[in-house]
């Protein structure tokens, strides 16, 4: 199917990791006034590759809608096309997408909910919890507990610390977590993997109790899991979950590889 390509200008680059060259690239869109999407979702970049064949890679967007404007969080992979174009972008030059796209979005109404993220998989979650605690504006988080629980090797690689730190000490209903699975002796917070923080959540918290019934027709569950990052973890996550009485439609996912 034929789909509109838009072109948006890098407005913004920033090195969020140096040894892990991740980079917070902000880009404002040329051909729209306003780009309406829903937190959660990604675009679809477009650009030809060496050979001229046409390469399309999905990229979540980190940000909340703010006219035509949006955000990426962007890694770069060893010989990878893409993610090289992206990163290796100069401010002012342009590149092609279509979107948005994907179903990754919170469920309405809101619940309490934990978003479980490695790596880059923090793009939505930025964007999500941009869109619930706006730094001006009606608070939209409705009062309901939520999670951010973030995982990733070493302490240079928690994407946006100061920002979330920021909003879970202004908003008391944010609870910022964060694991390391390879920190250095300085670190003095939590160690290993995202499931063992968010099994404690679970058993702590009697909001995200296991339902021994799913709800009835057109009703929400209590809680939701949105979880984004590699397929292994989000598998480990959804395994842990169910482990623990949640129901599988409880678990929304977004898988990068
Ligand atoms: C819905 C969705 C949203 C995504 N959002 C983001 C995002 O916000 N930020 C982001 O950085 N990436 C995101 N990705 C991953 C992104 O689409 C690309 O797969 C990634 O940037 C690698 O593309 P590439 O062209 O550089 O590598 P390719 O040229 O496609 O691959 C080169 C080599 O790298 C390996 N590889 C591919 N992807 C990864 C990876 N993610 N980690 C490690 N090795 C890999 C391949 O197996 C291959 O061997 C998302 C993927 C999906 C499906």
């Amino acid at each position: 199917m034929e789909r509109r390509l838009y072109t948006a200008r890098l407005a913004r680059k920033l090195l969020l990791s140096d040894p892990q060259q991740c980079y917070h690239l902000e880009f404002t869109i040329e051909d729209l006034d306003d780009f309406p999407f829903e937190s959660g979702q990604f675009v679809s970049m477009v650009a030809p590759d060496q050979k001229g064949k046409q390469q399309t890679r999905a990229y979540s967007i980190a940000s909340a809608q703010r006219s035509n404007h949006f955000d990426l969080c962007v890694n770069r992979v060893q010989g990878g096309f893409f993610s090289n174009l992206l990163c290796d972008l100069e401010q002012g030059q342009t590149v092609k997408f279509h979107g948005p796209h994907g179903h990754f979005v919170l469920r309405s109404p809101l619940t309490q909910s934990i978003f479980i993220a490695t790596g880059t998989g923090v793009a939505p979650m930025r964007s999500f919890v941009q869109r619930l605690f706006p730094e001006s504006g009606e608070d939209r988080s409705e009062g309901r507990s939520i999670w951010l629980v973030y995982g990733t090797r070493h302490e240079t690689e928690l994407y946006y610390r100061s920002y979330f730190e920021k909003v879970a000490a202004e908003r008391p209903n944010f609870h910022y977590l964060t694991t390391l699975s390879r920190a250095d002796q300085t670190w003095t917070g939590s160690r290993g993997y995202v499931q063992d923080l968010v099994a404690r959540i679970v058993e702590q918290n009697p909001c995200c109790a296991p339902q021994p019934e799913p709800p009835k027709e057109g009703a929400t569950f209590g809680a939701y899991a949105y979880i984004c990052g590699l397929n292994e973890m989000v598998a480990a996550n959804r395994e842990r979950l169910t482990s623990l009485g949640w129901h599988r439609k409880q678990v929304i996912f977004e898988r990068y590889d």
